[in-house]
């Protein structure tokens, strides 16, 4: 039986650690703290590939878009396999935006993205008004995708952790910066204890943190972390049922009460503390979208470390020159989103199946 070494536990890692174990590797998750404790566990969860690229269609829109569509089953085998939930909520979503001339912008993404087989519809200011009453008086419009969804991403980060666990998965946590020693010959990783571990097959999964293996691999892999600031609030009476995206931020109704507001984009290093001035970008725009929030304080603050790449595409693929080094980072924004299709090409291409989404534009090496 093959055996595969997964270096970092977030989402990424994880799923397809949990993809791997069901077609009969054995995997083992070195993780330098705790699965889920960086960027996996701060997300907003929104499965929202038609709100986030509203511009043309290109590779990563059509992966994002797999992803959504595998989404639904893929959600439903996490569920069964560790036995938890983390509100998984067909909600849609609603692109709103302030300016007529932006209206026209509305249309020519329903052009576009129909011919995807997404469904749109156009909703005038009354017709939105009718389906989210609270909304702010300044949207004159919004782009409605019905098929988007969100889920409660911590939840969702513990739900793969144990469907992991229970289908035989070993997780190793706390273990400091894993370093690769040797890769050529077999794969060789060592702990900062010195505890070392072997296996056939790396995945590189480490998130943000993907970069530090540059020298070791003769590889230029841009990607660096950009800090994303976000807070909650308690919904009281309220009634709000779609993901509310603006150009400026957006929220998102969890089932357990709480709305999430998103997020900064902004660039300070590995640190994953919150400002005044991040957090009071958001409280400033989110009465934008709703007004009643001018009456209310976040209860909750936090940050996390997205990974971003520098074209904005995710690594996935082997090393040419050593293909038992197999890198899944770089998910950017959409790592959530993309956890499904990614685990499922992982494992096909591990399994040496050709991937169901084409993979050329998200190979490592596309800038060495
Ligand atoms: C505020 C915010 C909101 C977001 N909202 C959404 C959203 O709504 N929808 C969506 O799809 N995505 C969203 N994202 C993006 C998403 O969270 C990321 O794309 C995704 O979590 C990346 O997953 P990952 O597993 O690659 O990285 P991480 O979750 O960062 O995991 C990497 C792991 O590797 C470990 N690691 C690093 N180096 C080593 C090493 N040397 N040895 C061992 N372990 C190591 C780290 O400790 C970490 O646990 C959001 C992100 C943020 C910050």
């Amino acid at each position: 039986m093959k055996h595969v070494a997964v270096l970092g536990g977030g989402v990424i890692g994880l799923s397809i650690a949990l993809e791997l174990t069901r077609r009969g590797f054995d995997v083992t998750i070195l993780e330098k703290n705790t699965c889920g404790g960086q960027a996996s566990g701060a997300a907003a969860g929104m499965l929202a590939p038609y709100s986030e690229i509203g511009e043309d269609p290109d590779d990563f829109f059509r992966l994002c878009l797999a992803s959504l569509r595998l989404f639904e089953e893929w959600q439903h085998d996490v569920k069964q396999l560790s036995g938890l939930d983390f509100e998984y909520e067909k909600s849609g979503s609603l692109h709103c935006v302030y300016h007529p001339a932006d209206l026209l912008s509305l249309q020519t993404r329903k052009a576009w993205q129909e011919e995807f087989g997404a469904i749109v519809n156009v909703l005038d200011q009354q017709a939105l008004k009718e389906v989210e009453p609270h909304l702010s008086d300044d949207i004159i419009g919004a782009i409605q995708y019905p098929e988007e969804a969100h889920v409660y991403s911590p939840d969702y980060v513990k739900a793969l952790e144990e469907a992991c666990r229970q289908h035989g998965v070993r997780i190793e946590e706390n273990l400091g910066a894993v370093s690769v020693e040797q890769y050529e010959q077999g794969v060789l990783l060592q702990a900062e204890n010195k505890n070392e571990y072997t296996a056939d097959q790396l995945i590189v999964s480490s998130g943000a943190w993907a970069k530090e293996l540059e020298d070791l691999f003769e590889l230029s892999l841009p990607i660096f972390p950009i800090r994303g600031q976000i807070c909650a609030y308690e919904r009281q009476e309220e009634q709000v049922n779609h993901i509310l995206y603006t150009s400026q931020g957006y929220l998102v109704p969890k089932a357990n009460g709480t709305l999430v507001n998103g997020a900064s984009e902004d660039i300070a290093g590995f640190q994953t503390d919150v400002t005044e001035k991040g957090i009071q970008r958001l409280i400033n725009w989110n009465t934008n979208i709703l007004p009643f929030l001018a009456e209310r304080e976040p209860f909750h603050t936090w940050a996390g470390l997205r990974p971003a790449t520098q074209d904005g595409y995710p690594f996935i693929g082997p090393l040419t020159k050593a293909p038992n080094v197999y890198f899944a980072c770089g998910h950017y924004r959409n790592g959530i989103l993309l956890s499904a299709i990614t685990a499922k090409v992982v494992a096909e291409e591990l399994s040496g199946e050709q991937a169901s989404v084409p993979l050329t534009s998200f190979r490592p090496e596309r800038f060495t």
